[in-house]
């Protein structure tokens, strides 16, 4: 069973040195005799999102989820095949989605995060993006903490990702002006000309971050969806309207710098703006899931919605592909293929 251990806690930029890629002969391929409620999976597609940095770091007080353990596997969500089961609710040859160990097969016995995946007449891996995580953070972020207005504008960052790609694709489609920023010309393109984007431009190519909203928003704007926080936000804060609303969904330019994270100078703006800024975790929220995909499957059938994936071949390269987020290589959905159902 091959594995990618994660090595010891980091601060910085991390390396693929961070993780080893090893074969645990350990490992049996059969449920324990005398233990219920386990479940054993071939591993088919994992995911890598930015939160796995901050699962790199010590523990931090007070965050969503826990660190990883050096020395035993990366842990992140996935898709992963039944083989064999000892739980009510799970048999052999059901397909699920959740946390899984970045390894070939897995003897879960903390099933709390596995769903049934019911709809197999989509790509499997979308479960790791638009059908998974990502889309219900997209979903929850635009509906329920953007709490947006028909007719409104919205701005995106970070927005040809995972999650920026499917906001910006809602927002349209319930009726706002939407303008999304990303760090390549490709992704730029992929902005205006596949997910419909208003307006998109490349923050790396901007000297200065203040003018650059202001000329797409000259009137300002209502809603920010927030993916990268730092020098963004405090731009970010100095364009928005009156009683407009952030959706704090992450701050990836902060995850490689979290014992000293840049504070938003501009932080003070929310008082005379009257800026409602709002954190959530997706996880939360997950009583929706259902809501969601009867809305979500049809929008993906009828063409209506489109999702990009960055697909990466092999265990192996899970490591380059996950450190790659934090420097915009991937292009869409960062997915690690290892296995076929
Ligand atoms: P993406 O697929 O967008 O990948 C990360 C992207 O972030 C990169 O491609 C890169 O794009 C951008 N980026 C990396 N470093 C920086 C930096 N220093 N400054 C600006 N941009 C940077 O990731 P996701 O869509 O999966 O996640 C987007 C955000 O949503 C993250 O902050 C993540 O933590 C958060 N999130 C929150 C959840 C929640 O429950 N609250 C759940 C899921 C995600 P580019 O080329 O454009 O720079």
């Amino acid at each position: 069973n091959m594995q990618v251990i994660f090595k010891d806690y980091i601060d910085g930029f991390p390396k693929t040195s961070d993780m080893e890629l090893t074969s645990d002969a350990t490992i049996r391929l059969e449920l324990p005799k005398n233990e219920g409620g386990v479940v054993l999976t071939k591993n088919l597609y994992l995911s890598c999102d930015p939160y796995m940095r901050t699962c790199m770091q010590r523990p931090i007080d007070g965050w969503f989820i826990d660190a990883f353990t050096p020395g035993s596997p990366i842990i992140g969500h996935g898709v992963a095949k039944v083989l064999d089961s000892s739980h009510p609710d799970f048999k052999k040859g059901d397909l699920v989605w959740g946390l899984i160990n970045w390894e070939e097969y897995s003897l879960i016995k903390d099933t709390s995060s596995l769903m049934k995946i019911q709809h197999t007449d989509v790509p499997l891996s979308y479960y790791t993006g638009i059908l998974g995580m990502p889309g219900m953070t997209a979903y929850v972020g635009f509906y329920d903490i953007c709490s947006p207005k028909k007719g409104e504008t919205m701005f995106v960052s970070a927005a040809s990702g995972a999650v920026g790609q499917l906001v910006g694709q809602l927002a349209k489609l319930y009726g706002c002006y939407v303008v999304g920023s990303a760090g390549s010309k490709e992704k730029v393109d992929l902005l205006k000309n596949k997910f419909g984007f208003d307006e998109a431009f490349n923050y790396k190519e901007e000297k200065d971050l203040v003018s650059a909203l202001k000329s797409y928003f000259p009137n300002g704007f209502d809603i920010y969806f927030e993916n990268v926080g730092g020098k963004m936000l405090d731009a970010v804060l100095c364009n928005m309207n009156r009683h407009g609303r952030i959706a704090a969904c992450g701050m990836v330019s902060q995850y490689n710098k979290l014992d000293k994270p840049e504070s938003p100078l501009k932080l003070i703006m929310l008082i005379p703006k009257r800026i409602k800024m709002e954190g959530f975790i997706a996880f939360d929220y997950y009583h929706s899931y259902p809501k969601f995909l009867e809305m979500i499957l049809p929008l993906i059938h009828e063409g209506k919605i489109t999702y990009v994936e960055d697909t990466v071949e092999g265990l192996e390269n899970a490591p380059t592909a996950l450190i790659g987020l934090y420097s915009g290589l991937n292009v869409g959905k960062q997915v690690v293929a290892i296995a076929r159902a």
